[in-house]
C-alpha cells in the first residue's frame, strides 16, 4: 500500500534516491505489519504494561531498522541518521500511540551514541543484540526529584578497584520492561555521579541491567501504569550497590554531562521525525 506524504507547502524537504526508496519499504513493511495491529497492542498494553509486542519488535529488527546508523562493524545497519528519522517517521504513522515508534528511535540513537563514546568492545557486545531485537538499548537520565535539571542528577557511581557501585533512584525510565523480557536483555545510556556536585561530576555508563538473560544484583525495576503511549514501558528502577565493571564507562569520567547532551540532540531529531509521523496520521 502507498501512502502520499503532504508537508506543509513551504517546507523543503530532499531526500537522496535511496533515502526515498527506504522511505517506501518502510512505508510498506509499516502498514502492513504494524498499522493493523497497534489499536490491539494499545488495548493489551493498558490493561497489562508487561504486554510488550515481542512479536512486532522482531519484525521491526528483522526489518533492519534498529540501530540504522550504527557501524556494520558493530552488527549496526550501517545506514543513515536521515534513515533512521524516516524509519521512525514512517513506524509513528503507522502506530499513532508511538509505542513502536519511539521504541525504535530510542534503539537507534542511544546506541548510536554509544558507538560514538563508548569503548569498542562494548558497542560490539550490545549492538549486534538491539539491531537484532535480543536486547533495548535507551536512556537513563530522569530522577524523582525531576528531569530537566541533568546537573542535579543524585545516582552515585563509585568506583571501587575494577567495578563502579551504583546507588541511587531513576525514575519515569522507557524501557524497564522491555529490558526484562527481552531474550538478552540490555539497559541504558546512564548517568550518575562519580564527582563533585554539578555537571562536571557526572559520568556516562553503558548500564546494562540485564546481560545475556541474567539480571544484575541489586537492581530493583518498578513498572508504571501510564495514561498513554501503551506497547513500550516506563518504569523506574533503584540501585543497591548494583556494581558494573569499569569498562562500561563511556568516555571520560565526570565527562558524561557533555556526551549525553550531544546524545539529546540526536535524540530530538527522531523524536521530532516521529511527531511528524503522528501528525500525518491525523490528515
Ligand atoms: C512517556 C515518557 C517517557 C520517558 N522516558 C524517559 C527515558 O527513557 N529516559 C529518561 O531519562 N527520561 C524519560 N522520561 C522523563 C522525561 O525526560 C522528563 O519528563 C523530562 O526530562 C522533564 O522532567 P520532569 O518531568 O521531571 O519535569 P521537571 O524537570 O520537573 O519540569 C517541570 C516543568 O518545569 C519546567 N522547568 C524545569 N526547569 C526549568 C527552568 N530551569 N526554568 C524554567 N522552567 C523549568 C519544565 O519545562 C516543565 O514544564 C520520560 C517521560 C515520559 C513522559
Amino acid at each position: 500500500m502507498s501512502v502520499p506524504i503532504s508537508y506543509p507547502k513551504d517546507t523543503v524537504v530532499s531526500f537522496t534516491k535511496d533515502e526515498i526508496m527506504f522511505r517506501e519499504s518502510v512505508r510498506e513493511f509499516a502498514q502492513k505489519h504494524i498499522a493493523p495491529k497497534w489499536i490491539e497492542v494499545d488495548e493489551e498494553a493498558s490493561k497489562d504494561p508487561m504486554k510488550i509486542p515481542l512479536d512486532l519488535i522482531k519484525k521491526i529488527a528483522d526489518q533492519g531498522l534498529l540501530c540504522i546508523p550504527c557501524s556494520d562493524k558493530y552488527g549496526g545497519q550501517g545506514g543513515t541518521y536521515t534513515m533512521a528519522t524516516i524509519a521512525v517517521e514512517e513506524l509513528a504513522y503507522a502506530d499513532p500511540a508511538v509505542a513502536l515508534a519511539v521504541y525504535t528511535l530510542l534503539n537507534n540513537g542511544w546506541p548510536f551514541a554509544l558507538q560514538l563514546f563508548g569503548r569498542e568492545e562494548i558497542s560490539q557486545e550490545v549492538i549486534p543484540r538491539v539491531s537484532k531485537g535480543e536486547a533495548f538499548f535507551g536512556i537513563a537520565s530522569t530522577e524523582p526529584q525531576g528531569g530537566s535539571d541533568v546537573a542535579g542528577i543524585r545516582m552515585t557511581a563509585k568506583k571501587i578497584n575494577n567495578v563502579y557501585v551504583f546507588n541511587g533512584e531513576k525514575a519515569y525510565i522507557s524501557g524497564v520492561g522491555e529490558v526484562q523480557v527481552l531474550p538478552w536483555g540490555g539497559g541504558w545510556f546512564l548517568i550518575a555521579r562519580t564527582g563533585e556536585a554539578g555537571h562536571r561530576g557526572l559520568s556516562a555508563f553503558a548500564f546494562l541491567a540485564k546481560k545475556n538473560g541474567v539480571i544484575g544484583k541489586g537492581w530493583y525495576p518498578t513498572i508504571y501504569h501510564d495514561i498513554g503511549r501503551h506497547g513500550l514501558t516506563t518504569g523506574g528502577f533503584k540501585c543497591e550497590n548494583f556494581e558494573l565493571d569499569k569498562d562500561y564507562l563511556i568516555g571520560e569520567e565526570n565527562k558524561g554531562f557533555y556526551y549525553v547532551m550531544e546524545g539529546f540532540n540526536l535524540a530530538r531529531i527522531l523524536v521530532a521525525a516521529a511527531t511528524v509521523g503522528g501528525a500525518r496520521w491525523v490528515t
